[in-house]
């Protein structure tokens, strides 16, 4: 087989490259480890940046999120009997959007499918090759186990934190900078309307908790838990014991209304960057570059931007031979991912809480300042909300 950009992974990044190169003009062939259900199903990400709402309303993407999705002014922060309410539009001037990274999957994956894209699901053994040539390729099984061939001009790893592509730029080339937190998200998903109209950031000094939602009738929560943390150690009822107490049931009159638990899972927490976002013929985008812990809610966001980035770079490359945009795509996209690392620690290490008195009475100093100054309030706002995707 041939085509002109390989990509590897279709998730969110993987899915809207093809979509974007497609629009252009630009033929490709995604090659996907797991099922095409599997993927879709798969519960992660659910805040949309104003400029990810843009870009997928500019590229024919936007009509289910608009008529099922929320739109967010803003969010809550608090700490034991306070609750501040941070209004996004009225300081920046832009929303969030509250949509599941399920649905943009979805949407993702019907549009694609509407146009006739070739994507490889269930493929085993994916290897890339020959990328520092002019002519890279990737070698798969099929869903058949049948030994597969892809040539391309350019291969793209968009096979997030576990794919083999990060690892395929030359070590002697790439430089990674990590951090592991003390500190994991234990998160359930449960058929309950939300308890709150926008999202509940919460420190606590039993541990950091947010409340967020999927949709009118069901709700996503999060408990900070230690790292290794095990499923069984925590019963449904422990958990809306724990959600209610840190997120202030029966304060000022609000209450956390419990319901039956759909899903549950713990998540770790973890910083990653890894340079260049690009070897030769091979493009990083998404979760392939960089983690971001979840607090800041940039990771599913992150990966649009790089994507909205590199498929008009390639767009160049492979239809006009024009190498510049391709050329900075690196530097331009870890720009941002640098900001939106910085904005994921800083939200992380505000909220959750460790044993040490010290570090707590510098967290709440700094909540209060986010909660009671404009400029820290704007600064908490501008970043979560979304800076311009060419920032
Ligand atoms: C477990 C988990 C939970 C998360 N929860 C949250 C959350 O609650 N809130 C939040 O804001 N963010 C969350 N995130 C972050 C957010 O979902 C990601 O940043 C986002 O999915 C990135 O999109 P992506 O397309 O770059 O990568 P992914 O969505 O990871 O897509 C990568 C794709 O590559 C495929 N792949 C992997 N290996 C191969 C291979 N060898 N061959 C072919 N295909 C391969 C994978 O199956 C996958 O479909 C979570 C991430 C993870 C991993």
């Amino acid at each position: 087989m041939r085509t002109q950009v390989a990509i590897v992974g279709a998730g969110p990044a993987g899915l809207l490259l093809s979509h974007l190169l497609a629009a252009d003009g630009i033929d490709s062939v995604i090659v996907e480890s797991r099922s095409r259900a599997y993927v879709e199903a798969r519960i992660r990400a659910g805040i949309l940046e104003s400029s990810t709402v843009q870009l997928l309303d500019s590229v024919g993407l936007g009509a289910r999120l608009h008529r099922e999705g929320d739109e967010h002014r803003g969010i809550y922060l608090q700490w034991p009997g306070e609750r501040h309410h941070l209004d996004f539009v009225d300081l920046t001037g832009r929303s969030v959007w509250v949509y599941g990274q399920t649905e943009v999957t979805k949407d993702l994956g019907a549009a694609r499918a509407a146009d006739g894209q070739v994507i490889h699901y269930e493929a085993g053994e994916t290897a890339l090759h020959d990328l520092n040539t002019d002519h890279p390729y990737l070698t798969f099984r099929d869903a058949d186990g049948a030994p597969r061939r892809l040539d391309a001009d350019v291969v793209v790893g968009c096979d997030g934190s576990f794919g083999p592509s990060r690892a395929a730029v030359p070590p002697a080339e790439r430089t990674v900078w990590q951090r592991e937190y003390p500190y994991a998200w234990l998160g359930i998903l449960a058929d309950v309307a939300p308890s709150t109209d926008e999202l509940i950031y919460a420190w606590h000094p039993d541990g950091f908790a947010l409340h967020s939602m999927r949709s009118a009738t069901v709700s996503r929560l999060y408990l900070q838990v230690p790292t290794g943390t095990d499923l069984a150690d925590w019963s449904d009822d422990r958990i809306w014991a724990a959600l209610a107490e840190r997120l202030g049931d029966g304060v000022n009159g609000w209450s956390l209304t419990p319901g039956p638990i759909t899903d549950k899972s713990v998540l770790p927490m973890r910083s990653f960057v890894q340079s260049p976002m690009r070897s030769s013929r091979l493009f990083l985008a998404g979760d392939a570059a960089h983690i971001v812990p979840p607090t800041g809610a940039k990771g599913l966001n992150l990966a649009v931007a790089d994507v909205a980035l590199l498929a008009p770079a390639l767009v160049a490359l492979l239809g006009k031979h024009d190498a510049r945009l391709a050329d900075a795509y690196s530097d331009t996209a870890l720009r941002r991912v640098w900001r939106c690392t910085h904005f994921s620690w800083w939200m992380t290490t505000m909220l959750h809480t460790d044993d040490d008195p010290f570090t707590r009475q510098l967290q709440l100093s700094q909540l209060q300042w986010v909660a009671r100054s404009d400029a820290g309030a704007t600064g908490l706002a501008e970043n979560y909300a979304g800076l311009p995707l060419g920032f």
